[in-house]
């Protein structure tokens, strides 16, 4: 057995305390062994987090990477307009070689902000999954499938590409991959071929994982052509089950999330993604009084613009203030719990916690900063004062991905020079 220690660090426990203690990690099994003073001497490695806070590592619930291709690419427009003129388009136009380079640049971006683990819905899932066990991740990962606007024959390949990856690619990286079948949402979807591979994909034990209720616009069509809200037309097609996880819910009524509650559904908040495309406020605080399992992500870097999950748990606490018009509402533990324990539960992982037997997935945070000081609450630290580059050292599966800024599992100047690169030349392509 080699064992890393992760030394003289403040410990944020599942129960909300931080202790003053060394984290002992089986390198082998991916697992912590203890957490306790006087661990420091047992390691075969170390990593100092004197001065610094030790957070399980954030859980991006929502996300496509590889879109870190496009940051910037086209800002300032409402969902529908911002996909149909500019993202469709400039996806049509993406290769293998942009979609690894934008992965991997999201990749790094991750592990530079403490996030060990996330859920990835986008095409050519192969080579993402590559990317991820290279760079040493855990990830959920699946491909999104549309039908609307593809003849009968291709809306069929799409859909069964989707459930085949999900299939395929399951337990992949030594079990740091696992798999959703991922229809892109309930509007985009016919719902023939929701009811023919919805129950294939539970046959294969795999979960269930789709964008609903994210804008009126596609609430309206649903109640319109079917007298149900959307979540009532997913529960009828068996889409609402506790391993399954939706992103957004921004427009939920009261029905809707008793339906989840019921359930045991799990929903992934988006809050920047909500903001700047002026999708609305989800009703975080009415579906946490719910018992709805409710997670966070950041959805792609093109609607966000980062992938930093602690501007996001800030993000959701003044949003789902502002929602619930209450400042008492989704508070800071909260929102940490959301960014990581929430979205594990959500994804069907078992980090998200530190404590003996849970999986080596962590970030270490350098509290040596003005805007970290002075020291009165560090879970408040986390919710609203941190930022991405705070974190010092991040682990997953008991292998260090960084240490002191270094990232060790992917070369930072050639992710970046790549994604210069294929984005100028993406432009140049878009432009013929
Ligand atoms: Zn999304």
């Amino acid at each position: 057995m080699t064992t890393l220690s992760i030394t003289d660090g403040r410990v944020l426990r599942p129960n909300g305390t931080i202790e003053r203690a060394d984290v002992l990690v089986d390198q082998e099994s991916g697992e912590i062994l203890e957490i306790a003073p006087g661990l420091a001497g047992d390691g075969d490695e170390t990593l100092d987090a004197a001065n610094s806070l030790v957070t399980p590592g954030f859980v991006n619930g929502h996300c496509h990477v590889a879109m870190t291709l496009l940051r910037g690419y086209a800002d300032d427009k409402p969902l529908e307009a911002w996909l149909r003129e500019d993202i469709w388009p400039v996806e049509g136009a993406f290769t293998t070689e942009d979609i690894r380079a934008g992965t991997e640049l999201g990749l790094l971006e991750m592990i530079k902000s403490g996030t060990t683990a996330f859920a990835d819905m986008y095409f050519e899932v192969p080579e993402i999954a590559d990317a991820v066990e290279a760079a040493g991740l855990r990830a959920l990962l699946g491909h999104a499938t549309v039908t609307v606007a593809k003849d009968g024959e291709a809306a069929l390949a799409d859909t069964q590409e989707s459930l085949d990856v999900a299939r395929d690619l399951d337990g992949a990286a030594d079990g740091r991959i696992s798999t959703a079948f991922m229809p892109h949402s309930l509007t985009t979807v016919g719902s023939e071929y929701l009811e023919e591979f919805v129950p294939k994909a539970r046959e294969a034990g795999v979960p269930i994982h789709y964008h609903a209720n994210e804008t009126r616009e596609e609430v309206t069509p649903i109640v319109e052509s079917e007298g149900v809200r959307p979540l009532a037309y997913a529960a009828e097609r068996g889409m609402l089950e506790p391993e399954d996880f939706l992103a957004h819910g921004v427009h939920l009524d009261e029905s809707e999330i008793g339906l989840l509650a019921e359930a045991g559904t799990s929903v992934i908040h988006c809050p920047a993604s909500n903001m700047k495309l002026a999708s609305g406020m989800a009703p975080v605080q009415r579906m946490l009084e719910a018992g709805v399992t409710v997670g966070l992500g950041t959805d792609g870097a093109a609607s966000n613009n980062d992938l930093s999950m602690l501007d996001e748990a800030r993000d959701a606490a003044m949003l789902g203030k502002l929602a619930a018009e209450d400042a008492s509402a989704v508070p800071a533990e909260t929102v940490v719990e959301m960014a990581t324990r929430g979205s594990a539960d959500a994804l069907g992982f078992e980090s998200g916690r530190l404590e003996a037997g849970a999986p080596a997935d962590l970030a270490v945070i350098d509290l040596e900063k003005p805007h970290l000081t002075p020291h009165h609450d560090l879970v408040s630290h986390l919710a609203y004062a941190a930022a991405a580059a705070d974190v010092r050292h991040t682990v997953c599966d008991g292998r260090v991905l960084m240490r002191d800024r270094d990232v060790l599992s992917l070369d930072e100047a050639a992710v970046r020079e790549r994604a210069l690169e294929r984005a100028s030349s993406l432009d140049a392509r878009v432009a013929e």
